[in-house]
């Protein structure tokens, strides 16, 4: 969903949305989403720059770290976003107040790109490190085995490869 700034009455607008999962994933590589996207706010226009405040409420589903098995997780973000045009963004007055803040973004001047905010909002509320359990064992490099449902026999079996080459030069007596 996108907002066109020109058809804002009075310069401001309240708005609400929807999004199924197929929406929108996946978010990134290592996140989707799992239910419905809720996403509701208000976008105000002032001389230069667009403000845009709401909440996105939704499931999300993150790889495992260790063995990428996907965890389900509740997200729900408040978000307070502030806009300014990329030619507005050059005139250096407009420029050093984005210094001191730095949750302004440059976008092109005529429309708020709701589905790219729902997007990152959800990426800054899912954990960057994630495990399905705290003693994940991850899977097995060798044979490809979930280590948290079964074992394996490869760790147990490898022989470091210095260690084969001296067994040789001793004749392999042990
Ligand atoms: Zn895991
Ligand atoms: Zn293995």
């Amino acid at each position: 969903m996108r907002i066109e700034l020109e058809n804002l009455e009075g310069g401001k607008s309240d708005f609400a949305h929807v999004y199924q999962p197929e929406d929108l994933n996946p978010v990134d590589e290592r996140v989707k989403l799992s239910g419905p996207a809720t996403v509701n706010g208000k976008i105000r226009l002032s001389a230069n720059e667009v403000f845009v405040n709401g909440h996105v409420d939704t499931r999300a589903q993150v790889e495992c770290d260790r063995c990428l098995k996907p965890v389900e997780l509740p997200v729900s973000a408040d978000f307070e976003l502030e806009y300014i045009s990329g030619s507005e963004y050059e005139s250096s007055a407009v420029a050093e107040l984005t210094e001191a803040e730095m949750s302004v973004s440059v976008f092109d001047g005529k429309a708020i790109d709701v589905d790219e905010i729902v997007k990152e909002q959800i990426l800054l509320a899912v954990p960057t490190r994630m495990l399905c359990q705290p003693d994940c064992k991850g899977i097995c490099p060798d044979c490809g085995i979930d280590k948290n449902t079964g074992d394996c026999a490869c760790g147990a079996n490898k022989v470091d490869p210095r260690w084969a080459a001296l067994k040789n030069l001793t004749g392999g007596k042990s």
